[in-house]
């Protein structure tokens, strides 16, 4: 199949690779062109903007940061609208508010051609290893015509329902993952300057109630390692909380957790720590409770 990628960033590069290594033909795009390059050496071509990348693929993937620049990419000039074939699919990867996928998908509906929402969860470790929820929403029928392609991106491949329906899933789950962070970060500094060192908690948690996946696969590999590198970037995490927040705003539900939770990531990025790991947001609360969560050897 002729595959078009664009956004090739911490997750756009390990997904497109692995599409590449399952045998399709692909054309790939991104403001930074040095961010084509390892595709590129591996068989994929450069094209010189979005439309470029549509007029040569049946299916085109995009994985960018957020809606502002997911309506830019696929309905400005230039842009994924203007360059689709006949028959061809568009399916955004990126984690966008279902109000966009579902302005973007009924201008792709105006002019006959189909938009997913496919947003995924499973961090840079799972994209390089294929181990990602892809969580989609969309027209049934043109999910299961892509559905094999999906299988290259995710061993989870999930539909939700209708347009949006995938960004709607993400984001409750990354509300729950980024509260987590929070939570947990408090919960452990009270437990380590009581007396129990980070490991013995991590230890003891992981064999109880609180055992949880951000623990196992986040805390466990980042902050008690003193590992900052993203990963999946602080000021995309305040993106996230706050997608979640308009959509509660938007429905008239009251969430004080959530908001809490947007002033600490708000916090972290005004530190100067946006592009840092989203597990800094735990060194505020170290800074404040004098104690530093580390288990290196974990
Ligand atoms: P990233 O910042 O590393 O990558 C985004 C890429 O998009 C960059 O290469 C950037 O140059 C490119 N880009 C930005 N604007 C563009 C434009 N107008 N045209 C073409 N390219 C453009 O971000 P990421 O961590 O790869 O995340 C991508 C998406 O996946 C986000 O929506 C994020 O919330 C979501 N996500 C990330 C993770 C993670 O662990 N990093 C996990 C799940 C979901």
């Amino acid at each position: 199949m002729r595959v078009g990628f664009i956004g090739l960033g911490n997750m756009g590069r390990p997904m497109a690779t692995n599409v590449l290594k399952a045998g399709h033909e692909m054309v790939v795009y991104d403001i930074r062109e040095e961010a084509g390059q390892p595709l590129i050496a591996l068989g994929a071509r450069w094209a010189s903007n979005p439309r470029a990348v549509a007029h040569a693929s049946q299916v085109v993937f995009t994985s960018l940061p957020g809606p502002k620049e997911v309506e830019e990419v696929a309905l400005g000039p230039g842009g994924i609208l203007e360059g689709m074939q006949p028959g061809a699919v568009y399916v955004d990867l990126s984690t966008n508010s279902p109000s966009c996928a579902r302005r973007v998908a009924a201008a792709f509906r105006a002019k006959g051609f189909a938009m997913l929402d496919a947003p995924v969860s499973g961090g840079v470790t799972g994209a390089q290893t294929r181990d990602l929820a892809v969580l989609v929403g969309g027209d049934e029928e043109v999910f299961q015509r892509v559905k094999p392609l999906l299988d290259a991106i995710g061993t989870k491949v999930f539909y939700c329902g209708p347009s949006g329906a995938g960004c709607i899933a993400k984001i409750v789950n990354n509300l729950i993952s980024l509260s987590l962070n929070v939570l947990m970060g408090e919960a452990f500094t009270i437990g380590v300057k009581a007396g129990v060192p980070t490991r013995t908690l991590y230890e003891a948690v992981t064999r109880s109630s609180g055992d949880n996946n951000r623990l196992r696969r986040g805390l466990r590999n980042q902050l008690f390692k003193g590992n900052f590198q993203p990963g999946f970037a602080v000021d995309l995490a305040l993106k996230d909380v706050r997608l979640g927040l308009e959509l509660a705003r938007e429905l008239d539900i009251p969430v004080e957790l959530l908001a809490l939770v947007e002033q600490k990531y708000l916090e972290a990025h005004n530190r100067g720590w946006g592009r840092l790991n989203s597990d800094a947001v735990v060194l505020l609360q170290e800074e404040r409770a004098k104690v530093q969560l580390r288990a290196p050897d974990l």
